[in-house]
């Protein structure tokens, strides 16, 4: 019989440890001191506690609990002496079956990760969704993660414990995360579709208007309207829009969803996240019967990233009336004009159709968004949601130092006028002056010394610099700062420089009542609150220009890590952010009543 929270919350503190035994090897000590704090509102809140318990004991019984695992397929597998939970993780992720090179292959990387670290590997080998990694993904995890410092692998280590635990700990109450793994399959499915030559390399790669980018959309139509959308239809830029008709027809309509395109050899969460959560609810709806006193209406944005095209956001800003005209005209690495590639894609291709995609504000509640976090924040501090406060206002440039190129052999060191010495006092300046705010971050991206020369001391140097920060007034502030600082290196290095503002975007703060609904669904959830800015640009950027907007951020696993296959996030995180999003709905349905 599975415990209930109820159960766990009323017994007597020793039977209460007893039902969570065996969550931690061989560390009852964990389960025991986050009992203290019962009763627990949720399984989330009872993790949390325990990642704290953990979190706050210290180093030494942070690798005493490392130390007390398993080798991954070691001398403790082999003469079966492993617990009965580890028994069951190493059998479900194959290991027990390795073949003779397999078992000395991970013999290895156990003796080398060992001699590095001085503690085991550990990894929840029943991976993000519970079912178990494959042996392949196991072995390239350890192969990668040999490399990592020790502190951040001993981090890396209790993350994956503290995933062991949530498991374990949902086998013993019964739990599946049914939302969240419908969601996560989801996501698998979808990334079927990857543009010609990615599928052989296992990349996925989805750019505007492709063929693998149509079949995302029309596979997306298709979903919305199986799980019970009124209406669903892919409009004149590529954008999927489902509708899930209000109790009433005049019923005022809330916005939502996010981007299905993908960077090159992206992931599979980035963007997809914030249109399959809402459609899990939509669902849900459909399946109770249930109306709410408004519609609901979920946009899977057909470009975002500004990959085959320069023309980032293009699917979110149709719907706030900036689409560029010239962009029709632009063309991609073959020559294929976007023109071509709509009127290919069966699209009209004209700009009336385009402007009439123009949404009118009055007609919304407002704009919401779930993405991935795309950053190690939430991941560091074992948090599944954070609650977005802004998306970051930015500024880019790129300038050039111009110096003197002279005989690096004979031209003495107080004489010289090195211009990538300008850049990199320049760089270090910048990093430290963005750290110093706590939240502002910069970035010398690109720095090149043109026709350089092993001998000769560098007469120009170019670079690109990007400053991000929560407020345009913080931003400004950082940019005042790092460009007086350039004025000032030049003049004292007798080099001068040129410097081109190239984009500009004002910082997105969060609508608080918006805010506010986000952070009451988490903590009806019993999920700690924890608040961030947005380091990156979203959809909700767009539409924050004409009605109000606030984001919800899921982590991710592998430090956040985004725009890259590693890109992970498991089926419990995306569970919470559904039932976030559901009460998000009931709230909206409680301020509306008609
Ligand atoms: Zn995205």
């Amino acid at each position: 019989m599975p415990i209930t929270l109820d159960q766990l919350n009323a017994a007597p503190l020793a039977e209460a440890a007893q039902m969570l035994d065996g969550l931690y090897e061989h560390s009852p000590w964990i389960a025991e001191a986050a009992l203290q704090q019962r009763p627990f509102a949720s399984l989330a809140a009872l993790k949390h506690a325990m990642v704290r318990v953990l979190n706050e004991a210290g180093v030494e019984p942070q690798l005493a609990l490392i130390r007390a695992h398993p080798e991954l397929a070691g001398k403790a597998m082999v003469s079966k002496a492993l617990t009965a939970e580890s028994t069951n993780e190493q059998t479900k992720a194959g290991l027990t079956h390795c073949t003779p090179e397999e078992f000395a292959h991970i013999q290895r990387l156990n003796a080398d990760y060992n001699a590095k670290h001085g503690f085991p590997f550990i990894l929840a080998v029943r991976g993000p969704r519970g079912t178990g990694l494959t042996k392949a993904e196991i072995i390239a995890t350890f192969q990668r993660r040999l490399h990592n410092p020790v502190d951040f692998e001993r981090a890396e280590c209790l993350r994956n414990i503290h995933r062991i635990a949530e498991i374990r700990l949902n086998d013993k109450f019964g739990f599946e995360p049914v939302l969240g793994n419908a969601v996560w399959d989801w996501h698998e499915d979808l990334a079927r579709h990857t543009d010609p030559g990615c599928a052989e390399l296992g990349q996925l790669t989805v750019t505007y208007l492709t063929d693998a980018h149509r079949a995302c959309a029309a596979q997306l139509q298709r979903q919305m309207l199986a799980l019970g959308f009124d209406e669903a239809h892919i409009d004149a830029v590529g954008n999927v829009v489902g509708r899930y008709h209000g109790n009433s027809p005049g019923a005022p309509s809330l916005l939502t969803g996010s981007h299905y395109d993908t960077v090159r050899n992206g992931g599979q969460y980035d963007g997809r996240l914030g249109i399959f959560v809402p459609m899990a609810c939509v669902q849900q709806l459909k399946l109770a019967g249930r109306r709410l006193p408004f519609a609901i209406e979920v946009v899977g944005f057909a470009e975002e990233e500004g990959q085959r095209y320069k023309a980032t956001f293009l699917g979110s800003g149709a719907l706030t009336g900036h689409f560029n005209p010239a962009w029709l005209d632009q063309q991609d690495a073959d020559g294929v004009t976007m023109r071509a590639a709509m009127q290919h894609a069966g699209l009209p291709a004209t700009l009336e159709a385009i402007g009439s995609l123009r949404r009118d504000p009055a007609k919304y509640l407002g704009f919401v968004e779930v993405h991935i976090e795309q950053g190690p924040v939430l991941n560091e501090l074992d948090l599944p949601l954070g609650i977005v406060t802004s998306i970051n206002a930015s500024v880019r440039y790129l300038g050039e130092v111009i110096g003197m190129a002279s005989h690096a052999g004979t031209t003495p060191m107080d004489r010289r006028r090195d211009a990538a010495c300008a850049v990199a006092e320049l760089a270090l300046y910048a990093e430290q002056r963005a750290a110093a705010d706590g939240d502002s971050v910069a970035t010398i991206g690109m720095l090149q010394v043109p026709n350089g020369s092993i001998n000769v001391v560098p007469g120009r140097c170019s670079y690109s610099l990007d400053l991000r920060a929560p407020s345009d007034a913080q931003r400004d502030a950082l940019a005042e700062d790092v460009l007086a600082k350039l004025g000032d290196i030049c003049s004292r290095r007798g080099v001068r420089h040129t410097l081109e503002e190239t984009m500009r975007a004002a910082a997105a703060p969060s609508a608080p009542a918006w805010q506010a609904r986000w952070e009451a669904a988490a903590a009806a959830l019993g999920v700690p609150l924890h608040r961030l800015p947005s380091g990156a640009g979203h959809d909700a950027m767009k539409l924050h220009e004409v009605m109000p907007q606030a984001m919800l951020f899921v982590r991710g696993q592998n430090s956040g890590i985004s725009h890259n296959p590693l890109e992970s996030s498991t089926s419990d995180d995306m569970d919470l952010c559904v039932r976030a999003f559901a009460h998000l709905l009931g709230q909206l349905a409680a301020e509306h009543p008609n």
